[in-house]
């Protein structure tokens, strides 16, 4: 099974040979709204206030776009993201609201 360490490396690997890992920070920053914006739109269609069909498929791809920038972005400030990951669930489990 993959971890996001794995992925993470995959990315960054991918960047290098297209030359991507030099995209200024805004640009990803940018591009992740883009996408984000791209999710919404499934979303909106999927509860119809947009006429297309929702699919699936199409929100799964939007969704893997959003967390490459994730991951293209953690790379650029050198952030081990699985270790945030970890981090961050148990930030979450100690919340007051938890309990
Ligand atoms: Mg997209």
């Amino acid at each position: 099974m993959t971890n996001l360490t794995q992925l993470q490396k995959e990315v960054m690997d991918y960047d290098k040979k297209y030359g991507w890992n030099k995209d200024k920070e805004s640009h990803i920053v940018l591009h992740m709204s883009e996408e984000l914006g791209e999710i919404s739109r499934r979303i909106l269609r999927l509860e119809g206030y947009k006429t297309e069909k929702f699919k699936r498929a199409e929100l799964a791809e939007e969704l893997v776009d959003l967390l490459y920038l994730t991951l293209k972005l953690a790379n650029k400030f050198d952030i081990d993201m699985e270790k945030e990951w970890y981090a961050a669930f148990e930030r979450y489990e100690k919340k007051s609201s938890r309990k």
